[in-house]
């Protein structure tokens, strides 16, 4: 890990989906982040999924880092109550810096700015930009249908088994956290994410 804490990105939501289940999920892990005194990193919005996990691992006593673009303050609701937060010109200053302040990511239930996100780290990883470990909260069967469709593609001959391994899933947040964790702290890496992107 880049230092002693462990400094985690989660992709998310800026909706909260149908029911509470979900929000109770996003809860979870912000408490979980607060209670190891560890870091979220997120896009540094007040809305849907995104504002719950801040706002829990706030309220747990966990350190919160929010990265915007200019032109999305407004509309997610710029987190003010984060204990950093860039305002960035652009997406892609967003996402890179979000990558170099983590030492693993993790993609909650989401809609395609989180599958964007998602797809994105995993393609760094894939080409060597970064080592970090990547996870899949399969919370509520949400990523079912997603992760069939990988299948899909690996006995299609699109993709290697080795790059559905460079990727961490399962349905319980907590035991997914700790693995993620574990393995950041096994093989603790940096990145090239400052000088490529
Ligand atoms: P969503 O999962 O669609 O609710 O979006 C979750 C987050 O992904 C929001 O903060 C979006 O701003 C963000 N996001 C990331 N990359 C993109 C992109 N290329 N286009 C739109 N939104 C994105």
């Amino acid at each position: 890990m880049t230092n002693s804490t462990f400094s985690i990105c989660v992709y998310c939501g800026s909706r909260s989906g149908e029911g509470p289940a979900f929000t109770a999920i996003a809860r979870g892990v912000g408490e979980w982040i607060g209670a190891q005194g560890g870091q979220l990193v997120y896009g540094g919005g007040r809305t849907g999924l995104m504002g719950t996990v801040a706002e829990a691992t706030r309220l747990a006593g966990g350190r919160v880092v929010g990265i915007i673009p200019e032109a999305l303050v407004n509309r997610e609701l710029a987190n003010t109550l984060c204990d950093e937060l860039h305002v960035v010109d652009n997406m892609h200053q967003r996402k890179a810096l979000m990558g170099e302040r983590a030492d693993a990511f993790l993609a909650l239930p989401g809609g395609i700015g989180t599958l964007e996100e998602l797809f994105e780290v995993w393609t760094w990883r894939q080409l060597g930009y970064h080592d970090k470990p990547i996870g899949i909260l399969n919370a509520n069967g949400y990523f079912d249908a997603l992760l069939a469709f990988l299948g899909q593609s690996v006995r299609d001959g699109f993709m290697g088994e080795w790059q559905m391994g460079l990727v961490q899933t399962g349905p319980d947040a907590i035991a997914l956290l700790e693995r993620l964790r574990e393995e950041a702290v096994r093989h603790p890496k940096g990145d090239k994410l400052a000088e490529i992107l």
